[in-house]
């Protein structure tokens, strides 16, 4: 745990008491400070207790006294309205911050010098994030890995001199850090996303650009016209800008040509390493994630060797493209991960001939931009809420048929690849839709569509 000293002997008021928030609160007691934290749902409340921290409802305590007000990143800040406590603090003048921030400080006021490699995006943090900490324990140096990825970040060991941090930033927790300063920042993309929660996309734009533009580093992502617009601004402003592609060739920076990742310099291009051959790497995406983590690890001082063994060791992560069973030619691939149409697109462009699992609590757009997949879908077998509209979507284009729930949808989805004498094919679960209607979340989902692939009769598993 990281104890939070620089709100020593000082009030603190906490609203969100779920996983990272109780992490948060013994986190601040630990250094000291005086909190009483609160949450909607009275069992967080209860728990917390029960953990022996102080509660009270925000509604009725005096926030005139309070240093700081610490929500959880899950609790909207602006949209589509702010909390009730986000309210309360304004009115009382009281900032308004979360966990990552609180990291921020405790690394500035013990350890400013450790390496801290912060990363965002649309898609692609998890994996990239995964990475570039596997590249760093691979070279033997000392790593935390935390953030949004799972492990919430006052969990990880303190900072220290020669002490590596690598922390996945979504957007809400961007928004909750106002001083933000990774040594290098990571933005990989931006499309649509949240938006419900940051009202519009360029709202959701400037947060992501935050990340960056407070790094001693920027690494950007420049394929999509928002964050190449952000790399312009930053590097107007005075950082250090690394640009990165997948789709083109750059004069500096990063860029890949099909599994190749080049490396410019004053429009000179080498080889920098080629993914090929590298399973938990493949597709254009992961082009992008690989060199991400590249040039952050070039950033905060690993040898290419190193970089480039920790490539290709890489053992991937749960849930992203995962094959996870074969039985003859049909391999079953859950990509759980995928909670939007554009985190969909790589897996439904890395398979030939695909039975699709999709579905659940559907995103804005729908399916609507997979389009250009639907030949490569021999048949799409549609769950949850999403069902009725990717169906309408699908129309005549796409056989398909309405499976409801996950375990019907595995079932049809293998008897028909079964007898599928095209040639070899993938059962694959990539949602494109969020999974709370059916599941708490995706991770839950994926285990789910693995239990029931391991259920089927002659399936070899491949985890
Ligand atoms: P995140 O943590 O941002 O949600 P993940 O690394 O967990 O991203 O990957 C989620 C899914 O998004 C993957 O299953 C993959 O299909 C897709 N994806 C991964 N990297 C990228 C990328 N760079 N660009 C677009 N899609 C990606």
């Amino acid at each position: 745990m990281i104890p939070v000293s620089t709100f020593k002997d000082k009030k603190v008021a906490l609203f969100g008491l779920g996983g990272s928030g109780l992490a948060t609160a013994q986190a601040l007691v630990a250094g000291g400070a005086d909190i009483v934290g609160w949450d909607d749902n009275p069992d967080s409340v209860a728990k917390a207790a029960a953990a022996g921290l102080s509660t009270a409802d925000l509604r009725g305590v005096d926030w005139s006294g309070f240093a700081a007000f610490v929500l959880s990143p899950g609790v909207p800040l602006t949209h589509p309205k702010p909390h009730w406590t986000v309210d309360l603090a304004h009115q009382a003048g009281v900032e308004i911050i979360g966990d990552v921030e609180l990291f921020v400080r405790e690394r500035r006021a013990h350890a400013p010098a450790c390496p801290f490699i912060a990363i965002t995006g649309t898609n692609g943090k998890s994996t990239t994030t995964a990475l570039i900490a596997h590249i760093l324990r691979e070279s033997g140096r000392d790593t935390q890995l935390g953030g949004n990825i799972g492990t919430a970040v006052l969990t990880l060991d303190p900072p220290k001199a020669g002490r590596f941090f690598v922390v996945e930033c979504s957007s809400y927790q961007i928004d909750l850090a106002p001083t933000l300063d990774a040594t290098a920042g990571i933005l990989l993309n931006l499309t649509p996303d949240h938006l419900d929660r940051h009202g519009t996309m360029q709202n959701y734009a400037n947060i992501k650009e935050r990340l960056v533009a407070g790094s001693g580093t920027a690494i950007v992502g420049v394929d999509d016209s928002f964050s190449a617009l952000i790399a312009d601004r930053v590097e107007r402003a005075g950082t250090k800008v690394v640009r990165i592609s997948r789709r083109h060739v750059l004069a500096d920076g990063f860029y890949a040509e099909g599994s190749r990742l080049m490396r410019a310099h004053g429009g000179t291009s080498s080889l920098f390493t080629d993914l090929g051959g590298i399973q938990t790497l493949r597709g254009g995406h992961n082009a992008q994630n690989a060199a991400a983590a590249i040039a952050a690890c070039l950033a905060v001082g690993v040898e290419e060797k190193d970089i480039v063994d920790g490539l290709r060791s890489f053992p991937g992560l749960k849930h992203r493209m995962q094959p996870v069973g074969k039985k003859g030619d049909v391999v079953f691939v859950n990509d759980s991960k995928a909670t939007n149409a554009d985190a969909a697109a790589p897996a439904l462009s890395s398979y030939d001939r695909i039975y699709w699992i999709a579905g659940g609590l559907p995103k804005e757009g729908g399916i609507t931009s997979l389009t250009p997949f639907f030949p490569k879908i021999v048949k799409a077998y549609l769950i949850g809420e999403a069902a009725p509209a990717f169906a309408a979507t699908l129309g005549e284009a796409v056989p398909y048929e309405i499976s409801g729930t996950l375990e019907n949808a595995v079932a049809h989805a293998a008897a028909d690849a079964a007898r599928d004498e095209g040639g070899p094919s993938a059962v694959m679960l990539s949602p494109a839709c969020a999974s709370f209607d059916q599941y708490k979340n995706f991770e839950v989902r994926g285990d789910a569509f693995v239990g029931h692939v391991a259920a089927l009769e002659g399936v070899t598993m491949l985890i």
